[in-house]
């Protein structure tokens, strides 16, 4: 599962400082040195991790600390309250259109989990009664549209599809209208990716997004590139305005960098994680509750 090697880095920083009953700043500083090579051997951006230690390190040399009969505890506390920060705080939930419906825009490279994740949002808002609408914008990838399908065939969810000789514009076009004359209340937009960022794909996307007035561009990107993910998503962003990210193969990224970097450095918060390959509801991102995660 994700984060072993950074819990258990952070496991053991914190057992040392627990076990004291007076912290002297020399213990601090030792610690924070510990910390910072735990999160960079982790892959978080090493902007973020500089930012973050002098965060930790001003509050727990303060008064706090020093007075406190725990102050291993009120360390970890602060760590644990800067890690959610970090992550953006509380819990950023998927937009809801005060007109239905509600239309969600995926984005992302090839093979980041783009359909897989539009199936387990699809699954997601299923479960609570609503009645989304999958549409097959990627006419690139010869399985792309089959493979949407399949995938909506088996949670039950529709599939508005044109084939692959439409352009994505037009089919997004075309699947909005079917949403509104059908009663689906969000829309989940499957568009193409590309093995790279490249201009084509940044343009047609630009399309599809004027058409579409998208309530969420959700950029999916794929955990276990680490950096390379936080990377791919600052490129987005600064071409599309993501309103979020969801993250994938969470359950194969043992470092965890992606998940701690993200927000800092694009600003986009995580609004969702993946964990599997099987189509399960999409799951919610907490900060809070990945921070205490992390920290074991
Ligand atoms: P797309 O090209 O971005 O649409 O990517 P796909 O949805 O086709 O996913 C690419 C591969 O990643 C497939 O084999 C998926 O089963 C797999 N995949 C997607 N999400 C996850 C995840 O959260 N965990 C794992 N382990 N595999 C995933």
């Amino acid at each position: 599962m994700a984060f072993e090697g950074l819990t258990s880095r952070l496991q053991n920083v914190f057992g040392k400082l627990r076990g004291k009953g007076k912290l002297s700043e020399e213990d601090v500083n030792e610690a924070m040195r510990e910390v910072r090579l735990a999160l960079l051997e982790a892959d978080v951006n090493f902007k973020v991790v500089k930012d973050f230690i002098a965060k930790v390190k001003e509050q727990a040399v303060g008064a706090e600390v020093t007075k406190s009969f725990t102050p291993g505890m009120v360390v970890i506390d602060i760590v644990n309250k800067e890690l959610t920060e970090l992550m953006g705080g509380t819990q950023s939930k998927l937009a809801k259109s005060n007109r239905p419906p509600t239309v969600i825009l995926m984005a992302g490279l090839q093979g980041a989990g783009k359909t897989t994740s539009s199936g387990k949002l699809a699954k997601m808002l299923m479960k609570d009664k609503h009645r989304p609408l999958l549409v097959a914008c990627d006419i690139y990838r010869p399985a792309a549209i089959k493979q949407l399908q399949v995938l909506g065939e088996g949670i039950g969810a529709p599939v508005f599809t044109m084939g692959d000789k439409t352009s994505p514009v037009e089919i997004a076009r075309a699947g909005l209208a079917h949403a509104k004359e059908h009663g689906n209340d969000y829309v989940i937009i499957d568009t193409a990716g590309r093995l790279h960022i490249d201009e084509a794909l940044m343009e047609e996307l630009r399309q599809v997004h004027e058409v579409a007035n998208p309530d969420e561009v959700l950029l999916v990107v794929d955990a276990m590139t680490g950096q390379e993910a936080v990377n791919v998503a600052q490129s987005f962003h600064s071409q599309l305005e993501l309103t979020g990210v969801v993250l994938t193969k969470l359950d194969g990224d043992t470092r965890g960098g992606a998940a701690l970097s993200v927000k800092a450095v694009t600003g986009t918060p995580i609004k969702f994680v993946a964990t599997g390959e099987k189509i399960e509801p999409l799951e919610p991102f907490h900060p809070s509750r990945m921070a205490s995660r992390i920290l074991g």
